[in-house]
């Protein structure tokens, strides 16, 4: 099928860009990489009068940008482009851990991560990533920018706090403290697909114990989905094999997914059990190295 008909509108600069989303509002929507925003209107899911590609916005929004104790990832930044950045790999290795299992290179050659971070697919793997990071999301308009915690930015399915006439601009990361290891871990019915569940970890480690550890499902809940008793119950832990095996059941009862054509709600709270174990047995192993 082919979309409905649109205008398209080729900005040159954020602020033409902005103004646009200005005068239009509802009416318009931000193309970016075009790999959800497509499929859904060459499927006729939805459809809108105009569509405004950033693409031509500049070479500036276009690469990861690092400094001592930060990580930005301007808007246009692909997720090929990310998932092959050295150094990004290096001070936040769970992009690249992640992206790997995003889709594939055809679709990550074009599609960008705050596409993604927009979009908010509740299985999609990169909102589970920036949910156990210090992050946050610079959002503008032709009213001003604003920053968004990362606690606030996903409201519920395919639902932001951004307004109709906002756009991410950039999302940016504190680098993890020194002893931090990260993890991803994902069930998905074949590579590429959309995951089932996926499980997001960040864990510190001070003196062979876990000092921090943030841990964030994707694809149980509207939005990523926290699992904040069973980070309680490895903090302060030393990662033992029966450590990673109690939080891997505490998690699986602190998710309520729903049942749908792809998998039951027991499934999912199963896969959320396993991949638990599996990204804190990784970070153990991962610990041990430092
Ligand atoms: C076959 C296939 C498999 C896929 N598998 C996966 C997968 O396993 N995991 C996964 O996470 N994704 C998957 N995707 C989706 C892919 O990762 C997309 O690239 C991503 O979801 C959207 O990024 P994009 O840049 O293409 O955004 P677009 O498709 O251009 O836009 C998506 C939405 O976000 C809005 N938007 C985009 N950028 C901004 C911005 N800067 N500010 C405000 N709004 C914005 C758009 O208006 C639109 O509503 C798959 C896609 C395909 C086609």
């Amino acid at each position: 099928m082919k979309p409905a008909p649109f205008v398209y509108h080729a900005p040159r600069s954020l602020e033409e860009a902005l103004s646009l989303l200005a005068d239009l509002g509802d009416d318009a929507k931000i193309l970016a990489g075009g790999q959800s925003l497509m499929p859904i209107l060459n499927f006729r899911l939805t459809r809108f009068d105009h569509l405004i590609d950033i693409n031509r916005i500049g070479d500036w929004y276009g690469a990861p940008r690092l400094d001592s104790s930060t990580v930005t990832i301007p808007t246009l930044v692909r997720q090929r482009t990310a998932e092959r950045d050295p150094a990004l790999a290096s001070a936040v290795p769970i992009f690249q851990q992640a992206l790997r299992q995003v889709a594939h290179p055809q679709i990550r050659n074009r599609g960008t991560i705050c596409g993604s971070l927009a979009h908010a697919d509740p299985a999609a793997e990169l909102p589970s990533v920036v949910s156990v990071l210090d992050s946050t999301f610079t959002v503008a308009s032709s009213r001003g920018k604003r920053t968004v915690d990362v606690a606030d930015f996903f409201q519920f399915h395919l639902t932001t706090a951004l307004e109709p006439d906002e756009m991410l601009t950039e999302v940016t990361v504190r680098k993890p403290p020194p002893g931090t290891v990260m993890a991803f871990h994902e069930f998905a019915t074949r590579k590429g697909d959309f995951a089932l569940a996926a499980v997001a970890a960040s864990v510190t480690f001070t003196d062979g114990k876990v000092s921090a550890c943030r841990l964030a499902a994707a694809g149980v809940a509207p939005t990523p989905q926290r699992l904040t008793a069973a980070e309680n119950l490895v903090t302060g832990s030393s990662l033992t094999s029966s450590a990673c095996s109690a939080a891997g059941e505490t998690a699986s009862g602190e998710v309520d997914p729903t049942s749908d054509i792809h998998a039951t709600a027991d499934h999912r709270r199963k896969l959320v059990d396993a991949l638990v174990q599996r990204a804190l047995g990784d970070a153990a192993r991962q610990g041990e190295d430092l």
